[in-house]
């Protein structure tokens, strides 16, 4: 079988496509033109502090809407346009859609609030990857400040030396970065500590089994990133009894269907404004 032969792909998508080799190819040849008929879209998902209540950012989470079968998860779609290279203008796309969407909340007088965008490994690792942020910040006129980026712990670990300087130039224009899905890869600590970054979103599996007694590798997370000095994220979060449990960790920022489920933009704007109006 192809899993006896060793072949990576296969193996890593088996999940998604099981031997439904016929959909995946399908879907890909799809992928091709789904930009340029305009069916992805991005929903928000609000973060919120848990000991104030208020939302402090919101993450930009892809869709397609595939003129067949329906909504697509980006669990599904995103490796194959990693795949087949398809991310790069993809990634462009959502990173000025979601500064778009930034600069049009920041008319409407909503301050304060950063929007977390995906990177996908090849993206970041494009030779002009920052200069792409920072054009697409130009163009958009959003100021660097509003926008984070989220990179996993694989593209932090690799190219170490080529990561770094990336991170410190993203730096330099007060880009906030946070490593999703923290505890799931297999992040170094001496690299972890080298790397200019801001915040740690612990991946929702480590929340998810605190009530029963798991709470052992979150509490050392937010452990480790005080003593490193970086903000801490709880994802996934859906009790109320997980919220309190973070809280008791001393973790700050929470996101899960508890408080917001991901939304369209239109909606993101009712749930902002009466926040600007009680500032
Ligand atoms: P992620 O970045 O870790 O995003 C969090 C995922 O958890 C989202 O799934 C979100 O809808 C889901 N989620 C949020 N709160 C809860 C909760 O309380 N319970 C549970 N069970 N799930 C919750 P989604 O939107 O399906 O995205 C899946 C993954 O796809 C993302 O994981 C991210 O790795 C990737 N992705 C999504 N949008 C983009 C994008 O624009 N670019 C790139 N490169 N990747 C993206
Ligand atoms: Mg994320
Ligand atoms: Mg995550
Ligand atoms: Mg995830």
């Amino acid at each position: 079988t192809a899993k006896e032969n060793g072949r990576k792909q296969f193996i890593i998508y088996a999940d998604e496509f099981g031997e439904n080799v016929n959909e995946k190819f399908e879907l890909t040849n799809n992928l091709y033109d789904a930009l340029n008929k305009e069916q992805f879209l991005l929903n928000y998902q609000p973060q919120v502090d848990l000991h104030s209540g208020k939302i402090v950012g919101v993450e930009a989470l892809i869709r397609w809407q595939h003129p067949t079968k329906g909504m697509i998860s980006p669990a599904k779609f995103i490796p194959l346009a990693e795949e087949t290279g398809l991310i790069n203008p993809l990634g462009l796309w959502i990173l000025r859609r979601a500064c778009l969407d930034r600069k049009q909340w920041l008319d409407a007088g909503i301050q304060d609030i950063r929007v977390a965008v995906n990177i996908s490994i090849k993206q970041f690792q494009q030779d002009n990857f920052v200069e792409t942020v920072l054009d697409i910040l130009e163009e958009t006129g959003l100021d660097p400040t509003y926008l984070e980026l989220e990179i996993t712990e694989g593209i932090a670990m690799n190219k170490h030396q080529d990561v770094i300087k990336k991170l410190t130039l993203l730096k330099e224009k007060l880009i906030y970065v946070s490593i999703d899905d923290f505890g799931t890869g297999y992040s170094s600590l001496s690299y972890l500590k080298e790397l200019p970054i801001n915040q740690l979103k612990v991946d929702q599996s480590f929340v998810q089994g605190i009530c029963d007694g798991n709470y052992q590798i979150l509490q050392s997370i937010i452990t480790l990133a005080q003593a490193m000095q970086l903000n801490v994220v709880a994802e996934g979060v859906e009790t109320k009894e997980q919220a309190e449990m973070l809280k008791e960790f001393k973790c700050s920022i929470a996101q899960g269907y508890l408080y917001y489920k991901p939304m369209p933009a239109e909606d993101l704007l009712a749930v902002l404004n009466p926040y600007n109006l009680t500032c």
